[in-house]
């Protein structure tokens, strides 16, 4: 194989570079971003950037010294087998990795709104939260509960409206209602649903207009698929690959936010917008573009810094699961399959919990339920 192309320079595309020389591929690496930027970390983007803590977040790493031949401002626009085709012509290639990421959601409406996904959007926002400024933050998730901390410290007047019940539903459940508390000192409207942005705020379902000098939405994300619409290969929630990360196509393999994997561990087919999974997933994809064995089948990892608190998931829950809760100011939850094994943990300000708990899912274990409610046994001991 003599030519490698990497579409996409997030960390996912950086880490596929650097895990194919790592495995001791020598021919030619192009890696392809649509951004101007060079590859930057975006989980910083909604913390330290936004905070003003700091201006960037580029990923410690030397592109000319790993031999890639970086195109900053190229996009792939459609793919034929073989052959990648740019924004400045076509390219031929051997071995494929696809990492293009995921994109932001918008809300509907003409009016002004501001997403956070690039380190362009993290400055724009940044300069938008002065003191006094009427925030709108729409979606009380991981995003948006991190955007709603800055404005909220930066002394803006803070408004985040949730559709569903509670803020994190989507990812956490009912354990997002423990969250709650910490939104003090933030008009948080649960239940409500925006119909659009329109110029000076938002309207809801229902009529009612909130005024707002900067919208935010933070309705999550969906994988850049596009350019990919005319390729003959599965697509579905993301580009489908098997446990190796090998696509429907030969010599192309997917990592990142953009690929839908099998789960050997869960059992499922897996898409996790997570900086672990960009992390991690490049090198069993490398090992497999150069005809190694390998299989990613990770505990997915995940955490947030929100109002002070330090938020962490591990594992997989199937909607429905079983939820043990610990309770305390620093506090944890435990979700268990039938048989009391557990499959995922969630702990708030209790990183030993994610840790232990972490591992009792890598290894399968069973635990006692009427230990585990007692917040001072620690898990590795239920
Ligand atoms: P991306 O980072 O999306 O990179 C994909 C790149 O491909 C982009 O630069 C894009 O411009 C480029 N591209 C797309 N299409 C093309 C094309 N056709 N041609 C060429 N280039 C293309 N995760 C956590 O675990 N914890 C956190 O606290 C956390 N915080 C986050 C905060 C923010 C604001 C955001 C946006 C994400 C956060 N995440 C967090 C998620 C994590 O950052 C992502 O999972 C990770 O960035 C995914 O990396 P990736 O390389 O797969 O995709």
């Amino acid at each position: 194989m003599d030519h490698v192309v990497v579409v996409g320079a997030g960390l996912a595309g950086v880490r596929s570079v650097e895990s194919l020389r790592g495995r001791g591929y020598e021919g030619r690496i192009t890696l392809l971003g649509e951004e101007r930027h060079r590859p930057y970390d975006r989980p910083p983007l909604s913390k330290a950037v936004l905070l003003g803590t700091s201006d960037d977040s580029f990923v410690d790493t030397d592109l000319a010294a790993l031999r890639a031949d970086f195109r900053p401002g190229v996009a792939a626009k459609s793919l034929r087998e073989g052959v990648v085709e740019t924004t400045e012509g076509d390219l031929p290639y051997e071995g494929l990795v696809i990492a293009t990421g995921s994109e932001p959601i918008r809300l509907p409406g003409e009016g002004p709104q501001l997403v956070l996904r690039t380190l362009d959007d993290a400055h724009v926002l940044r300069a938008a939260l002065v003191p006094g400024a009427r925030v709108v933050v729409v979606g009380a998730g991981w995003i948006g509960a991190e955007v709603a901390t800055a404005a909220r410290k930066a002394g803006c007047v803070v408004t985040v409206i949730e559709a569903a019940a509670t803020p994190l539903s989507h990812a956490i459940g009912e354990m997002g209602a423990r969250t709650l508390p910490w939104y003090e000192g933030v008009d948080l409207r649960l239940d409500t649903m925006v119909s659009e942005v329109v110029e000076g705020g938002v309207e809801l379902v229902g009529g009612e207009f909130v005024p707002a000098h900067v919208v935010v939405s933070g309705i999550g994300a969906r994988p850049v698929l596009e350019w990919l619409a005319d390729a003959d290969i599965d697509l579905h929630n993301g580009v489908v690959t098997d446990e190796h990360l090998r696509t429907s196509l030969p010599g192309v393999v997917a990592v990142g936010d953009c690929a839908n994997w099998w789960s050997r561990r869960f059992q499922t087919r897996m898409r996790v917008e997570h900086w672990d999974t960009a992390l991690n997933s490049p090198d069993v994809a490398a090992a497999t573009l150069l005809g190694e064995k390998a299989v990613y089948d990770p505990v997915p990892y995940f955490w947030s810094e929100q109002f002070g608190h330090m938020l962490q998931y591990a594992g997989y829950h199937p909607a429905g699961g079983r939820v043990v809760y610990r309770e305390g100011p620093k506090w944890s939850a435990v979700w268990l399959t039938s048989e009391d094994r557990i499959t995922a943990v969630l702990a708030a300000d209790r990183p030993r919990d994610l840790v232990q708990g972490r591992r009792l899912i890598e290894a399968g274990a069973r635990l006692d339920v009427e230990r585990l409610v007692d917040p001072d046994v620690t898990l590795r001991d239920c």
